[in-house]
């Protein structure tokens, strides 16, 4: 047995698989077995005076190293989270599935409070629908980030010319490639049910590719991908940057889509915090909220975009070279089988403010509509099987009363504070629109699903 087939029995074997997965992965292992790299306040101390009006003055929060994560390593780094009198404990997650279980276990079990999540998982974590029954209620605090995520392609596939819109670039490619190669096109994602796999599920269906029939899904981590796709393990993969512009730049294959082009200022990861954390600490998380509210601020300024790709990159963080996350954080892309050049910044991670205004606001229109993409797959039978479903689930789990409270204790304009929790109506490239308040006319409108 290989190393890493070892590693994936033991992480199939095991719900506490942290540990086990940060040394598979070539990290330290940790003795607290939340991950490998990990970092609270460098720069700053904690400000006393506003830690003395909080209820903790820690919480233990997991990412994985793609720019979702940024407000929250910049919001330690340049001690936003400590000037609120809160210090925040980052551990790198080895994997989302990592994530998951070291969330059930929570801080008190050696785990973590909360953190970065694809969605519906904290969703899904408080229903036991990923987690073996085991119901551990979470809140959904914030959006971390829209946009910069992206599909690559694999330079095996320059001939398919794949692009955002397939209808258009790549008409029956996935049928002759099935003919040829006597199997089908394989295209990963880094957590099964959630973002990644969603994108690529619109992405392939709008172009009239069935996901559950033309192609193989599979799931492969977000540091993974470079390797996997020189190893040939998949055509395609959905992920956070900066891995899908790495794959370009390393000329290991290119950018099909970002996933700007499927959907403007599209909701992509969110803060979610363990519910029993929250609610003994209420202080604490509007704290939380209010660094990370000055974070996002800060990581969408132009000027701050070299020295946030500088501290990102570090092998603290990152690991990866600062001119892949410079481009990425600026929106610069290499587009399509033929690498055209594109700057755009609005096309780029927005992290706090949109042509569809504040972007760290939980809209609950935005969180439904993940519900409803898993209604759509028949991917939660027996937690997600209704309209009526998804909407109880996501008004348990997502709060806007504590984002509102940080907002208006940091006092932002008025035009930075939602007064709906719905953003309205929604349009995709291809025409689809999704209007929260009738999903239904969504979901019928739809010709590819489970
Ligand atoms: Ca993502």
């Amino acid at each position: 047995m290989t190393k890493r087939h070892t590693c994936l029995a033991l992480i199939a074997g095991t719900l506490s698989s942290s540990i086990l997965l940060t040394s598979c992965m070539g990290n330290p292992p940790s003795k607290t077995g939340t991950g490998g790299a990990s970092g609270s306040s460098p720069q700053t101390a904690v400000n006393s005076q506003a830690a003395s009006q909080l209820e903790t003055g820690t919480v233990n929060l997991g990412f994985v190293p793609i720019l979702e994560a940024a407000p929250l390593v910049v919001g330690v780094e340049k001690g936003f989270f400590s000037k609120h009198g809160l210090d925040v404990k980052l551990s790198k997650q080895a994997s989302w599935a990592a994530a998951r279980d070291n969330v059930v276990l929570g801080s008190a079990g050696g785990g973590i409070d909360g953190g970065q999540w694809q969605l519906p998982m904290p969703q899904m974590i408080s229903e036991g629908a990923i987690t073996n029954g085991k119901k551990v209620p979470m809140v959904v605090l914030a959006m971390l980030m829209s946009q910069g995520n992206g599909i690559a392609a694999a330079n095996s596939v320059k001939d398919g010319n794949l692009s955002y819109d397939l209808k258009k670039t790549s008409n029956g490619f996935f049928k002759t490639f099935s003919q040829k190669e006597g199997r089908k096109f394989r295209a990963a994602y880094t957590f099964p049910k959630a973002n990644q796999d969603i994108w690529i599920r619109y992405w392939l269906a709008a172009g009239g590719v069935n996901p559950n029939k033309d192609v193989e899904l599979l799931t492969v981590p977000a540091p993974e991908t470079l390797q996997g796709m020189k190893n040939g393990t998949m055509e395609a993969f959905s992920t956070g940057d900066p891995w899908p512009s790495r794959i370009a730049k390393d000329n290991v294959g290119y950018l099909a889509a970002t996933t700007a082009q499927i959907w403007k200022v599209h909701p992509e990861e969110y803060l979610a915090v363990r519910s029993d954390w929250v609610n003994k600490h209420p202080k604490a998380a509007v704290a939380l909220l209010k660094g990370l509210i000055e974070a996002q601020m800060w990581l969408d300024k132009a000027e701050n975009k070299d020295e946030a790709a500088k501290i990102l990159s570090s092998r603290k963080w990152y690991n990866v070279p600062v001119s892949v996350l410079q481009e990425s954080l600026k929106g610069q892309y290499r587009i399509g089988a033929n690498g055209t050049r594109e700057t755009n910044p609005k096309l780029g991670p927005l992290y706090w403010n949109s042509d569809r205004g504040v972007i760290s606001y939980p809209y609950k229109s935005l969180t439904l509509w993940f519900l409803i993409e898993s209604l759509r797959w028949k991917f939660y039978p027996g937690t997600v099987d209704s309209i009526q479903q998804a909407e109880a689930i996501n008004n348990r789990v997502v709060r806007d009363d504590l984002w509102l409270k940080a907002a208006k204790e940091l006092g932002l304009p008025a035009k930075d504070i939602p007064t709906s929790p719905s953003r309205g109506k929604e349009v995709f490239f291809d025409g689809t629109i999704y209007d929260p308040s009738n999903p239904q006319a969504y979901l019928s409108s739809l010709k590819i699903k489970s």
